[in-house]
């Protein structure tokens, strides 16, 4: 059975790497009906909160993931906080410790720093020498007396490591690009090098989806895999699959800090989740090559890590949010409507609470939805509605109020106050009457009529928006631009 698990350090805001590789696992787990474990990796009290794991457990269940095992719902080999099981790695290092799988390191930062300069000067590998490996206990108890702290050392075998990556096909690494690494600090606490490979032991993982950036690590990891399986404590190595990187502006690397890449800008800014997600997934991805719009179900159904592609993929905003205009689309008018709320009514609103409108809101909503890429644009849109008056922008007015609109405003008051308000051609009739009257077509007559009524130069329908806002208040509304 596919046991798969998704292990990020609650660290700062999550973001769309993040995402996309928690997207991965999950797919991968569901297409073969496997075990997804959630897994919180806070070995490092210096770098992890509690805020960030909160939001982490908040994003996850916002873009609607769920797992089998991990925090909240426990499972067979809890618990999922690597903070709660330092024990357990201890006991494993103590356990390498004794099977010579590894060694006290008594080396100082400045000694390794000296011996790798010198290195790197001969032009040889520049790792961790085996300076430490076969200490005879004098120099042992000299180092103790000198009073030096070892860190614990992990011994890589002398053999070149081959593995075949889901993704990348063979790989090959020789021993001295693999020096042997630190996988207990100084002062006892486990570092990750440890814990990740042990716990991805104990809680049998078989597939390991992970980004390329942790690429390096996997040959050590498969040596320590090795060790754990002749000391029990592992059955299996899992096999690996490096996802492609995630590039941003000015094709570098997307990162962390990056604000493009923080998810809770695309939840602030109203993306959808299954919007979000699609555009995630084609991040080294793709369900065909003519068909860029699917539900997760879709993706699940056709989801193999065979047809995950090695090379770098570009964000690409302006598709993200098109895609995500496309999946507004999708929603059922209903859901539409629900799903805005959190923009038209407290907090985010610009009008007071009072001032929302159901029965506008119902009537405005099916020619909203045709039009936004984010859930956000909908205050821009339909603000005219619920506001006293319109939010003029100085450009705009300008802009649409050239010489002679008076005229034709004049002319379109008369002409809509005459207009049967119960339908929209009727109120388009008003305006394209008004235009002529003034030798303007439809598209010019109905410019200074919006930016009057709205406050802007584009928006949604114009003569549906109308007959929602109503006659009363479109006529104050041109009185007073005529003013
Ligand atoms: N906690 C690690 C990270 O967030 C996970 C690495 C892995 O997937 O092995 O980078």
């Amino acid at each position: 059975p596919v046991r798969v698990r998704f292990c990020p350090s609650p660290t700062g805001n999550p973001h769309v790497g993040l995402v996309r590789t928690a997207l991965f696992n999950w797919a991968f787990a569901k297409h073969h009906q496997g075990t997804l474990v959630f897994r919180i990796e806070d070995t490092d009290a210096a770098r992890d909160s509690e805020e960030s794991y909160n939001q982490l457990l908040d994003s996850m269940r916002w873009l609607g993931f769920d797992w089998d095992e991990g925090p909240e719902i426990g499972g067979p080999h809890a618990p999922y906080r690597q903070s709660q099981r330092m024990d357990l790695y201890k006991e494993v290092a103590q356990k390498l410790l004794d099977g010579g799988h590894a060694y006290r390191c008594y080396c100082s930062q400045e000694e390794l720093d000296t011996r790798r300069e010198a290195a790197r000067a001969a032009g040889k590998p520049s790792g961790y020498d085996g300076h430490c490996r076969e200490l005879t206990e004098a120099q042992v108890t000299e180092y103790t007396a000198q009073g030096r702290e070892p860190i614990v050392r992990f011994r890589m075998p002398d053999e070149t490591i081959t593995f075949t990556d889901l993704v990348r096909g063979e790989l090959t690494f020789t021993p001295e690009n693999v020096p042997d690494y630190g996988i207990v600090r100084a002062n006892g606490a486990p570092l990750y090098t440890l814990v990740n490979p042990v716990d991805d032991a104990l809680m049998e993982i078989t597939h390991v989806l992970r980004g390329e950036d942790l690429l390096s690590s996997t040959p050590r990891q498969i040596a320590l895999y090795k060790a754990l399986m002749e000391l029990g404590i592992a059955k299996r190595i899992p096999s690996f699959g490096h996802l492609p990187y995630v590039m941003g502006e000015g094709n570098k690397k997307l990162s962390k800090r990056d604000p493009q890449s923080s998810l809770n800008l695309y939840r602030e800014r109203g993306f959808l989740p299954e919007g979000l997600l699609n555009y995630l997934s084609l991040l080294g991805w793709s369900l065909s090559a003519d068909q860029d719009i699917f539900t997760t179900d879709e993706m699940v159904a056709a989801f193999d890590i065979a047809d995950v592609q090695p090379n770098p993929a570009r964000f690409d905003l302006k598709k993200c949010e098109s895609i995500n205009g496309d999946h507004i689309r999708l929603l059922d008018v209903k859901d539409f409507t629900e799903r805005c709320r959190p923009w038209l009514q407290a907090p985010f609103a610009p009008w007071a609470p009072e001032a929302f409108d159901e029965v506008k809101w119902q009537a405005i909503a099916p020619h909203a939805q045709t039009r936004l890429k984010v859930l956000s644009e909908i205050t821009d849109n339909v603000d005219f509605l619920f506001l006293a008056e319109p939010v003029f922008d100085e450009p705009s007015w300008a802009k649409a109020m050239k010489e002679g609109s008076d005229a034709l405003l004049r002319t379109a008051r008369e002409k809509l106050e005459a207009a049967d308000w119960t339908s929209p051609e009727s109120l388009k009739e008003a305006v394209l009457a008004a235009g002529e009257a003034h030798g303007l077509k439809l598209g010019k007559a109905q410019a200074p009529v919006r930016v009057a009524v709205t406050g802007r130069t584009v928006g949604l329908p114009l003569f549906e928006s109308l007959e929602v806002l109503g006659k009363e208040t479109t006529l104050a509304r041109i009185d007073a631009a005529l003013a």
